[in-house]
């Protein structure tokens, strides 16, 4: 039998409700396959966790404890509706007692010294995937699946950056064969808390904000599975934002490539490491809407769709600051771009577009408009004396703009693409501040002021038709089908 790896983001176990829907996906799933579950909290739970936890940090233990009842309340209510057994439903609550009160010991210690470390921020923010893999255990034995939990603990073993820890991928495969697969041999479907790993002492770290995805992809690779299927609240990655394109469409395959561009840039669907691990060993990745599981979702894979070529999608965001640092004393002056990006670098900020044209009189790039403060100061640091004899006469900032980025695998090697782009943004009168376009020629990234965004998007959208599935095969179009009923 194959291995496939499911899992359910924090809307699709967000309550009993949500936890039985998924469940049943999971025994349907069960019956051919062995299933391999990684679970998130329930929705906004890691959230509140991290409220309470630098609310402790300031002394205020009232929120802990309001906290701690909450949590205890809501995940004994979806308990008693999820489990029927009362031997079982005893035993399930009391692991969730136990979890919870690690909380309230965490938050208790937090308050006592007034102190938040990053490691014990990571065992705070883990509680809430230690709650809901139990649930959901228990409602898979409910529903005659045998289950078992697994502490990711055990098995994602990581390096120690507590809140955006990696994976050491060879101690992963090396658990995985040693904690899931023997469960996998005794046909008992491992439940495994997303989110969270451990050292390799065994200190419990964090993936990062949103990292279950990232969980399953990386349990995904080291169990070598057949398929990853990531079950959300939407129904897939979209030609782009239906808030700004009211007649965006559902794709059906897209690559890696795309994936990584349209899910997290824009759409923020996957955690940005979501497809590293299995990108390699080829393994498909599937995007399900867990409350419509009849419908199709999209795949992920490595060439993308067969036979679409062109423009895929296109993604869009706004809270972001366009950083320029130019002068015409820049002119032929080697190390000017070393000297910003090393500014850059110092403040940790990530750079998410460049440019540069070849009169070098100005470089420019964008940061998250969160980081744009701290770079600004480092800049105007680095390039102190420079700023002094004019060499570099300014530093500036514009948080006012937003990036489109037109995508797609084989948009290399056809032409007239950006010109077709910058044409309709022309007819629109939408004006372009930067463009850049990286040589692999799977992403045309430009700049345009955030107001005329939407417009920008919707006037592209309608440019490609990307309303209208991509490519007819010949036989379709010799059947005379009507390509708006078509999938792609
Ligand atoms: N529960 C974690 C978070 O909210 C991880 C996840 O949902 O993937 O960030
Ligand atoms: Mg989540």
């Amino acid at each position: 039998m194959n291995i496939k790896v499911m899992k359910f983001g924090g809307t699709s176990v967000g309550d009993a409700d949500c936890i039985r829907r998924a469940s049943r996906i999971v025994a349907e799933a069960a019956r051919q396959d062995h299933i391999v579950v990684v679970v998130s909290a329930m929705s906004g739970v890691t959230n509140r966790l991290i409220t309470a936890a630098n609310e402790s940090a300031r002394g205020d233990l009232a929120e802990f404890r309001k906290l701690v009842e909450q949590l205890r309340a809501e995940h004994l209510t979806a308990a008693s509706a999820l489990v029927n057994d009362e031997k079982q439903l005893a035993a399930l609550i009391t692991e969730l007692e136990n979890v919870t009160n690690d909380v309230s010991n965490l938050c208790q210690g937090i308050a006592l010294l007034r102190e938040l470390t990053p490691r014990t921020l990571a065992a705070v923010s883990s509680i809430g995937e230690r709650l809901s893999a139990r649930l959901m255990a228990g409602a898979l034995s409910g529903l005659g699946v045998p289950a078992a939990v697994v502490d990711a603990t055990e098995v994602i073993i990581t390096d120690d950056e507590y809140s955006q820890a990696e994976p050491l991928m060879d101690q992963v495969r090396r658990r995985s064969a040693e904690k899931l697969l023997p469960l996998v041999d005794q046909n008992r479907t491992p439940v495994v808390t997303g989110f969270i790993g451990a050292t390799v002492e065994g200190t419990l770290t964090t993936l990062g904000r949103g990292g279950s995805d990232y969980s399953a992809t990386t349990l995904g690779a080291a169990l070598d599975a057949d398929e990853i299927l990531i079950w959300t609240d939407v129904d897939g990655v979209l030609t782009a934002d239906p808030r700004l394109v009211p007649n965006a469409r559902l794709l059906r395959e897209i690559s890696y490539n795309e994936a990584a561009e349209l899910a997290y840039f824009g759409a923020k669907v996957l955690h940005p490491k979501t497809l590293r691990p299995v990108a390699e060993a080829e393994i498909p990745v599937w995007i399900r809407n867990s409350f419509a599981p009849e419908r199709a979702g999209t795949k992920i894979t490595k060439s993308g769709h067969p036979t679409s070529d062109g423009v895929r999608g296109i993604t869009a965001i706004s809270n972001v600051s366009l950083i320029t640092v130019g002068g015409r004393g820049m002119v032929g002056v080697v190390g000017v771009a070393a000297k910003t990006f090393a500014a850059v670098a110092s403040v940790r900020a990530n750079v998410l577009l460049i440019s540069q044209s070849s009169s070098e009189n100005a470089i420019c790039l964008i940061v998250d408009a969160v980081d744009a403060a701290r770079t600004m100061k480092a800049l105007r640091t680095a390039f102190a004396s420079d700023l002094v004899h004019h060499d570099v006469e300014h530093i500036t900032a514009n948080p006012d703009i937003a990036i489109v980025a037109v995508v797609g695998e084989k948009m290399c090697g056809t032409p007239g693409i950006a010109g077709r782009t910058f044409s309709a943004l022309g007819r629109k009168g939408i004006n372009i501040i930067a463009i850049a376009q990286g040589s692999s020629e799977y992403n045309v990234s430009f700049v345009v002021e955030a107001k005329t965004m939407r417009d920008a998007v919707v006037a592209i959208h309608d440019e490609f038709k990307l309303h209208l599935p991509a490519v007819r095969s010949e036989q379709e179009i010799v059947a005379g089908f009507d390509p708006v009923h078509l999938a792609s």
